[in-house]
């Protein structure tokens, strides 16, 4: 059964480390599988519309994702190649990670990513808005990067504000 893990909050250095690259050999294995229905586990009860390894303090390279829109399923991304796209633009932006803050951050407005799904299979998942944004985000954090290094105007999350950001 998956179960809810503990996100880390920023300070925690796991948050701070490059995360490992995924043999693939390693994918098939009970524990990893364990670990991605983990993560969907507590993406939805965060809820969150991404959430990456290291955020559940494991150092390996993968993620997974739900921008809940009609074009993309959820998805599990492992060993991920991340391609910015088009016109970089400013938005807004909050983390799972960084309870309760929100910033402004500049973001390709459209991404793709290449990599392998949780069957070892290669996957390439493209778009823009909010699903762009979420990709660029989750590698930046297996990167040992929080969005709020480059945030402008990082302030408490208020009411109205809210409802419009997704957090990852
Ligand atoms: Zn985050």
């Amino acid at each position: 059964m998956p179960y809810v893990r503990e996100i880390l909050a920023e300070g925690h250095p796991a948050l701070r480390k490059v995360a490992k690259k995924v043999d693939p050999r390693e994918i098939r294995e009970p524990l990893f599988q364990q670990l991605i229905d983990d993560m969907f586990a507590t993406m939805y009860a965060a809820p969150g519309v991404g959430l990456a390894a290291p955020q559940v303090n494991v150092s390996k390279r993968l993620f997974v994702m739900d921008v809940h829109d009609d074009e993309h399923e959820p998805a599990v991304v492992i060993n991920p190649k991340l391609e910015g796209l088009g016109v970089e633009v400013e938005l807004k932006e909050g983390c799972l990670s960084v309870p309760g803050m929100v910033g402004e951050i500049v973001r390709f407005e459209r991404a793709a990513v290449t990599g392998l799904d949780r069957n070892g299979q290669k996957v390439r998942i493209e778009g823009e808005g909010l699903l762009a944004q979420c990709l660029q985000h989750e590698v930046d954090h297996l990167d040992g990067t929080l969005y709020i290094d480059r945030a402008a105007n990082l302030r408490p999350v208020t009411g109205d504000e809210e409802k419009e950001i997704a957090e990852a």
